[in-house]
This record gives structure tokens, C-alpha cells and sequence, in this order.
């Protein structure tokens, strides 16, 4: 059989996925052709019933369906349950399961930039979808303070108390609510007075925001960036920001979007196919869609 495979979302014109997938399955000849679809928030529903078709191998899914699609299917993988949001979809026994492979393919990519936490202490900038997978990413990876800043701060309020209740309990049977071996998950507003002070101690610095896409656009001042950071910017388009253009100035180290972005799709086809995904081949068909 000839497998279909894709990513849903409005818009999608813009998306590499198809690019990265099709290589992968390519390269290691796999009868399947990697699609791209269109679909408004009204027609989801009729979308997810099409996803049962038996040549359907399994799907993407991407803004602003994330979050809309988990009652949709019949079961949520703990991967979605734990995010809260679901960019997979999986197969299994005919039923449609839920999986999210953004926090596993953000800590794969802190990993390819060598974090390993020190003192512990992160500034995440954002608290949209991406920011919940991140957020997720970086407690387990072992951050102690987590500073979260976004233009809503009750957006950021919310992803900070969600965060609290899945941080990992290293205090174990019994342990209590101050325990203070846990993380501590804090979030302020982006113009609070507190940012400066964050920003100079930490040793990594995520911007989860849509901020940065466009020329110019950046939320923090040269100044204000960390030299001694890691910083990530998970945007991938364009390849440097202006946030990575000062923390590279500044001498701080530093990623973009790519790595996540390859791993969360490498993730993904290894659940869909079995098979060992091709790294090189999908890092190459990224950056070759993106030049
Ligand atoms: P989202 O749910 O819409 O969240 C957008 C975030 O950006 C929110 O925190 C929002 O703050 C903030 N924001 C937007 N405009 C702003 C502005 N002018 N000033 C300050 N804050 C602003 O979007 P998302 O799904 O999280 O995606 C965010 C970014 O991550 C996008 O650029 C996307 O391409 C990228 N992304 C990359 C990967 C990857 O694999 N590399 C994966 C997923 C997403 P408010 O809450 O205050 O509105």
C-alpha cells in the first residue's frame, strides 16, 4: 500500500514539514507521500474523521489546531497529556492517539548545544503552545528557577501553576508541597522590574515567542541579553533573529529553531514508520527548504 501522510493547519503553505518528511521517507524508500492541508477551525472535525482512512499512516499538526484536535481523537499519548497539546498523530489498532514530540525534540536540541544545567536557573520569554513543550522540556532537563515572562501575565500565571503540578517530585513518597528540593516556577509580566535581574543571572535564555520573525522585531534591548547564556530562540525563519544576532554579540551561545524543529519531525516519523530516521537527510532538506 502507498501511504499517505501530512500536516494540518491554517495556514500551512509556509510549512517545511512536507520537505523534511519526504526526504526521510525517500531516502529510505518508503512508499508514502508526505501532504499539506489546509483546514479552517470549522472543518476540523470532518478533517480528523478522514484521518481513519486505511492508507493514512499518521499526521502533523501545527497552529491553530494543537489544542482543538485532542478531543478528536480516541486517545492521548502521556507525551500530549503531559503538554497539553498534541503535534502527532499516531495509528495504533485503528484508533487515532494524540502524541506531542515538541518537548522531546526541544531537549534533544539543548542536548546538541550542550546544556547541561549548572546552576539551573532559565528565562523562558512567551507562554503560548510552544511554551508549554519548552517549559515541559526544561524541568525535565534538570532546570532548578524557571522565570517565565509574557505580554499576558495571567497566560503566563497559567502555564507557570500547569508546569508546577507536572515538575518532576524529586523529594519523592512524602514529599511536601515546600519541598525545596523541587523547581521553582515563577512568572511575571514581560515588563515587570524583575527581568533584568533574571536575565543577568541565568544560564539559558528561551524565546518562545512569535517575536522576531519580522526584521528589526525584538522584545529585549541589546543590553539587556546575557552574555554568559545559552541563548535559543526557537524561531527558525529567519535562521538568525535579532535576539540571536545581540546574544551572539554579546558572546553568548547560541541556536536557533532548526534543531528542534528536525528533531520533533524525527520523532515523529520514527513512531509513524518503525523505522530509524535519517538525521543528516532531514537536517539537510530543513536548511535546503529554508535558503
Ligand atoms: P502562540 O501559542 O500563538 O504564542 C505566541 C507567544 O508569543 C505568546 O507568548 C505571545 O504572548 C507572544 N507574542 C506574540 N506577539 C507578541 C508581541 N508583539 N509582544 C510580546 N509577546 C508576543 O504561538 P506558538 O505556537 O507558541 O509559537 C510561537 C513561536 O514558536 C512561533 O514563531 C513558531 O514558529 C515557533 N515554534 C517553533 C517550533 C520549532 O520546532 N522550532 C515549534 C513550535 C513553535 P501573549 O500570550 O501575551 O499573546
Amino acid at each position: 500500500m502507498s501511504w499517505r501522510l501530512g500536516v494540518v493547519g491554517y495556514p500551512i503553505e509556509h510549512s517545511i514539514s512536507p520537505a523534511i518528511h519526504q526526504a526521510a521517507l525517500d531516502r529510505l524508500g518508503i512508499d508514502g507521500r508526505y501532504e499539506r492541508w489546509s483546514v479552517a477551525p470549522g472543518a476540523l472535525a470532518a478533517w480528523a474523521a478522514g484521518l481513519r482512512a486505511p492508507d493514512l499512516l499518521g499526521a502533523n499538526v501545527t497552529i491553530p489546531h494543537k489544542e482543538a484536535l485532542l478531543p478528536l481523537l480516541d486517545a492521548l499519548d502521556p507525551s500530549a497529556r503531559q503538554v497539553g497539546a498534541v503535534n502527532t498523530v499516531l495509528k495504533q489498532d485503528g484508533r487515532l492517539v494524540g502524541a506531542n514530540t515538541d518537548a522531546a525534540g526541544f531537549a534533544l536540541a539543548l542536548g546538541d548545544a550542550g546544556y547541561a544545567p549548572a546552576s539551573g536557573e532559565a528565562v523562558m520569554l512567551g507562554a503560548g503552545g510552544a511554551a508549554r513543550a519548552v517549559g515541559h522540556a526544561l524541568l525535565a532537563a534538570g532546570v532548578r528557577r524557571l522565570a517565565i515572562f509574557n505580554r499576558d501575565a495571567a497566560r503566563g500565571q497559567a502555564l507557570a501553576s500547569a508546569l508546577r503540578q507536572q515538575a518532576p517530585q524529586r523529594g519523592g513518597q512524602g514529599a511536601r508541597a515546600d519541598d525545596r528540593s523541587r523547581p521553582l516556577i515563577e512568572a511575571f509580566a514581560l515588563d515587570a522590574p524583575d527581568l533584568d535581574a533574571r536575565l543577568a543571572r541565568c544560564e539559558l535564555l528561551v524565546n518562545t515567542t512569535s517575536v522576531g520573525m519580522r526584521p528589526g522585531e525584538r522584545l529585549l534591548r541589546p543590553d539587556q541579553v546575557p552574555g554568559g547564556a545559552l541563548v535559543v530562540d526557537i524561531i527558525y525563519r529567519p535562521a538568525e533573529t535579532p535576539l540571536l544576532a545581540d546574544a551572539r554579540a554579546r558572546g553568548a551561545r547560541t541556536q536557533n529553531g532548526l534543531p528542534m524543529l528536525v528533531y520533533q519531525a524525527a520523532i515523529a516519523f520514527e513512531r509513524w514508520t518503525g523505522r530509524k530516521p535519517p538525521l543528516d537527510v532531514m537536517f539537510a532538506a530543513a536548511r535546503q527548504a529554508l535558503a
